[in-house]
């Protein structure tokens, strides 16, 4: 079994974008520039802004965060949205999710300038996604085909069952791994909570791509022998011997999952450090695209 490592990856990919912003300056440009929208005190959502802070020095980023406070309204974050859309020294910006209740996140995508939208969540960029046109891909998405790339790992004419179909991963992914690109032109399965048989067609997945975020929820019988596996779960548990007090459980049962895979890929040093990098591929892309 292969373990597809994220982090040394996503370590080539922070090189190549660095490479690339040492040639923007020494044109005289200024390099691309990522803004931040954080609102509240949520803890996993100021540490996710902080990595973000923290990729875009290294690679020669600028980058700005702007902190609200939770009781911020719904119409002065739209209209800081606006500001954000019309500021010419900045390429593109993220508004961290989630946002306080009584906002309206959809609100929030719908005013975000799709230009600008590094994330991809707009219908403009997901639209665009679906016919094949250029667009802002999101993160981790994005990420798990850059993965699935820098492996090689052949995926023309395989059996792909994708598990969840948030908006954010496993529908997007599902369609990426269905076009006529590659990697691509798998045949895929969508699977969700009303799925029926789940264990026979995961176990009929020749690439497995789980986005469910139920802990150790993929099982040895749910995978085929020689199964490629794409373990996106994230779920936080308490660990008190880790510095930060808690440890990621991934989707996938990995101490009895990983003898039967060719390529497995595990919540730890997998797909995070891949999302970070493509949001950092995206704000390129969009300082390009200026
Ligand atoms: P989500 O919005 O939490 O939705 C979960 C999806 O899983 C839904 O489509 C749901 O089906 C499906 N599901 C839930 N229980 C199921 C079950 N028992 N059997 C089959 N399907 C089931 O999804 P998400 O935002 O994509 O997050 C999924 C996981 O990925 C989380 O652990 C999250 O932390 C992690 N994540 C990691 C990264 C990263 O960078 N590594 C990025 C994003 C997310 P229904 O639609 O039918 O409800």
């Amino acid at each position: 079994m292969v373990l597809l490592d994220g982090t040394s990856c996503s370590e080539q990919i922070r090189q190549e974008i660095k490479a690339q912003v040492d040639a923007i300056k020494a044109t005289g440009d200024r390099p691309p520039h990522l803004a931040a929208v954080l609102v509240g005190s949520d803890g996993a959502s100021q540490n996710y802004v902080a990595m973000k802070e923290r990729d875009c020095a290294e690679v020669g980023f600028d980058s700005t965060v702007l902190r609200f406070k939770d009781d911020i309204t719904e119409q002065e974050l739209l209209d800081k949205i606006a500001e954000l859309n019309a500021d010419d020294s900045i390429d593109g910006f993220i508004v961290q999710l989630p946002v306080p209740k009584h906002i309206d996140e959809r609100k929030v995508i719908l005013a975000i300038d799709p230009n600008k939208d590094v994330d991809g969540f707009c219908p403009e960029n997901v639209g665009n996604l679906v016919l094949g046109l250029p667009s802002f891909v999101s993160a981790t998405p994005n990420g798990i085909m850059e993965l699935i790339r820098r492996y090689d790992i052949q995926t023309e004419g395989k059996h792909c069952v994708v598990l969840g179909r948030s908006n954010i991963v496993g529908t997007p992914v599902a369609i990426l791994m269905s076009r006529n690109t590659k990697p691509g032109n798998a045949t895929v399965t969508l699977a969700h909570s009303r799925t029926k048989n789940l264990q026979e067609l995961c176990a009929s997945a020749d690439i497995l791509i789980v986005a469910i975020g139920k802990m150790e929820f993929v099982t040895a019988d749910m995978v085929k022998q020689g199964a490629v596996v794409i373990d996106v779960g994230q779920t936080r548990v308490a660990d008190a011997s880790r510095k930060s007090g808690y440890r990621n459980v991934g989707d996938v049962d990995f101490e009895n999952v990983k003898d039967k895979c060719s390529f497995l890929s595990y919540t730890n040093g997998g797909v995070g450090p891949m999302t970070r990098a493509s949001l950092l591929q995206n704000t390129l892309k969009a300082h390009q695209r200026r």
